[in-house]
């Protein structure tokens, strides 16, 4: 498998309007300090999360928009989501030869999904007319469940980061080996767990939004991070052979990239940043 981070910020990295000096420092340093708002595509036909920035970061790292055939929503905040880019499959857009988009999301999170998508345009993704105006067809995945299409199989996991709205992570299978894609997160629930269980994972790519800043409701920080990785390790999915990531990575406590970079290796993993491809 081939993973590309299209993104690694939490809303933004600098942050739209700040002035902090982590803000200011990474708008000087520049480079792997600049991040787009996190999306990860899987191959050429997986995307994670249809973002604000998704098609800017496909365009920027020679991908091709027109291969993508399956979307992992996690769910449905502003850095994760834009509707504008599904409107965009409208009939009027005159788009050619593009494949079927296969959406899968939780209920709740697709509702919404839906819902934005049918504010500006008269098409919907969950209805028979508005899906098929748009070509998509979406499915519904809850915490626990499995689902293949494509030569994957992925399992959604709990996440308490949303619960109104509904939020997964997402464990991807292909050809033996497993990326654990968990953000948006704060720790993980015993039933997060329990899903986990019995996974050996190749690769973790988990929420490191927070540096030494504390909103443990709906985030990891360092300490947060650390400790998850050692509750994985101690459930058997992590060994010294799984390659760690943090990624969504906001401008609070987490400084420019050589910097986070540096202290991360030393605590044992790797801060993502845009761009980066993963082999497995
Ligand atoms: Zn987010
Ligand atoms: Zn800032
Ligand atoms: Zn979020």
């Amino acid at each position: 498998m081939k993973i590309t981070m299209l993104g690694t910020a939490a809303i933004g990295y600098p942050l739209t309007f700040c002035n902090c000096d982590n803000c200011k420092e990474a708008r000087i340093k520049r480079g792997k300090s600049i991040r787009k708002r996190a999306s990860v595509l899987i191959n050429d036909d997986l995307l994670i999360d249809l973002g604000p920035d998704t098609q800017t970061a496909m365009t920027m790292y020679d991908k091709d928009m027109g291969r993508v055939k399956y979307l992992l929503q996690t769910h449905i905040h502003t850095d994760h989501y834009d509707e504008g880019l599904l409107c965009a499959r409208i009939p009027y857009m005159a788009m050619y030869n593009h494949p079927k988009l296969e959406i899968y999301a939780h209920p709740n999170c697709l509702k919404i999904m839906s819902d934005r998508v049918n504010q500006y345009e008269n098409a919907d993704i969950i209805s028979e007319e508005g899906s098929k105006k748009l070509k998509v067809h979406s499915n519904i995945i809850n915490a626990g469940d499995v689902v293949e299409f494509g030569n994957y199989k992925v399992k959604a996991i709990e996440t308490t980061h949303d619960i109104k709205n509904g939020a997964l992570l997402y464990v991807i299978n292909q050809d033996n080996k497993n990326i654990f894609y968990a953000t948006d997160t704060p720790a993980l629930t015993e039933n997060a767990l329990a899903q986990l269980k019995g996974i050996r994972l190749d690769l973790v790519i988990m929420d490191h939004t927070f540096g030494n800043i504390d909103y443990s409701f709906s985030h990891l920080n360092e300490k947060l991070f650390i400790e998850q990785i050692n509750i994985l390790k101690a459930i058997g999915c992590v060994d010294n052979n799984t390659k760690v990531y943090g990624t969504h990575i906001s401008h609070d406590g987490m400084s420019y990239h050589e910097k986070v970079e540096q202290r991360a290796i030393s605590n044992g993993y790797h801060i993502a940043y845009d761009g980066l491809e993963i082999d497995l």
